[in-house]
């Protein structure tokens, strides 16, 4: 059944929505969402208005309440994972405000323990754990890239060479893994004040390049799994901020357009896929449509203040399915 559904992804785009939990210490108020169903069907109020005008449902692949796991989301989207290792190229993103779980999902909390790991240590352990489990079939070579677009240019997190490919490192297993992220984050962090506000304007791209050899045919195959934590997809009041804020505000804003522009395209199936329009769907072209998997998780913040940005989120995420 998992491989029948590997299969199906082809050239499709899943989306996933999850909504966070109220932090501790946030008050209780009252939550947007009313409803999440069993088959990715979710109920939206608009807090300002009553009856039936204030409701608006929507239907993805999965929506995860705030109850669920770090396992239980990735469980969902491991079969995608594994199918790294069978040639297919794989990318996974995360779309939503700043604050909505973005950076939960794809790396977990600061200081994470495994339990709370999020989808990249989690999908490089099982790229690691299945690459062993072949080893009498299959020779397999796993290189880390990791970079951020930050202003519409690319910088390499892993080193300060000022080379236009980002550097590629081979890797044995998580720890290695580990290591380097730890250099990137570091690395992402440096010139700017604080490196919360940095990832909230950058997006960050970690790439896993699967080199996969037949030990018996000899023939060999070559994937990317990309996992990209997106910026923040908050609407910046034009009439509040100048300068470099509006810059950034401008380029975040165009590059996430280009990015809905590229996956309605895909989800319609159009015969033209607009690629070019910025750096952030130029780096990500070749995992996205063809024969890629796409997996998108839409971020909510179940705040009543976060309602506009929520609908704005959730019509994002409407364009793809
Ligand atoms: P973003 O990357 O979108 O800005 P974060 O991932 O930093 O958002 O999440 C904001 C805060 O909410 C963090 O303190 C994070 O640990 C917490 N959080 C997000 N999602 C969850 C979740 N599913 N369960 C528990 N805490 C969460
Ligand atoms: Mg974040």
């Amino acid at each position: 059944k998992l491989h029948n559904e590997v299969q199906e992804l082809k050239g499709n785009i899943r989306v996933y929505c999850r909504i966070r939990p109220f932090l501790r210490g946030q008050k209780e108020t009252q939550s947007v969402i009313e409803y999440i169903g069993e088959n990715g069907e979710l109920v939206v109020v608009n807090p300002s208005k009553q009856g039936k005008e204030a409701r608006r449902s929507f239907k993805f692949n999965t929506v995860y309440s705030p109850a669920s796991t770090q396992a239980q989301v990735y469980s969902d989207i491991q079969p995608f994972v594994q199918s790294v290792l069978d040639g297919y190229n794989v990318c996974i993103f995360a779309y939503g405000q700043t604050g909505s779980g973005k950076t939960y999902t794809m790396t977990g909390p600061e200081g994470a323990s495994e339990e709370s790991w999020g989808v990249n240590f989690r999908a490089l352990n099982d790229l690691f754990r299945i690459s062993q489990m072949r080893e009498n079939t299959f020779k397999y070579e796993i290189k880390v890239q990791m970079m951020e677009i930050y202003n519409e240019q690319v910088r390499d997190l892993l080193s300060s060479d000022a080379v236009p490919e980002a550097s590629m490192f081979p890797v044995n297993g998580t720890a290695d893994v580990l290591d380097l992220m730890d250099t990137g984050l570091n690395n992402r962090a440096k010139g700017s004040t604080s490196m919360n506000e940095r990832s909230s304007r950058s997006h960050s791209i970690l790439t896993i390049h699967v080199q996969g050899k037949d030990i018996k045919s000899g023939s060999s195959m070559h994937s990317s799994l990309h996992l990209v934590d997106l910026a923040g997809s908050e609407r910046v009041d034009r009439s509040e901020v100048t300068g470099d804020r509006l810059k950034e505000a401008q380029h975040i804003n165009k590059s996430l357009s280009a990015l809905g522009d590229v996956i309605s395209a895909l989800a319609q199936k159009n015969a033209h896929i607009p690629y070019r329009n910025s750096k952030l769907t130029q780096v990500l072209q070749a995992s996205l449509g063809g024969q890629a998997k796409t997996l998108m998780f839409v971020q909510l913040n179940p705040e009543v203040a976060s309602y506009s940005e929520s609908m704005s989120t959730l019509k994002f995420a409407e364009r793809a399915s």
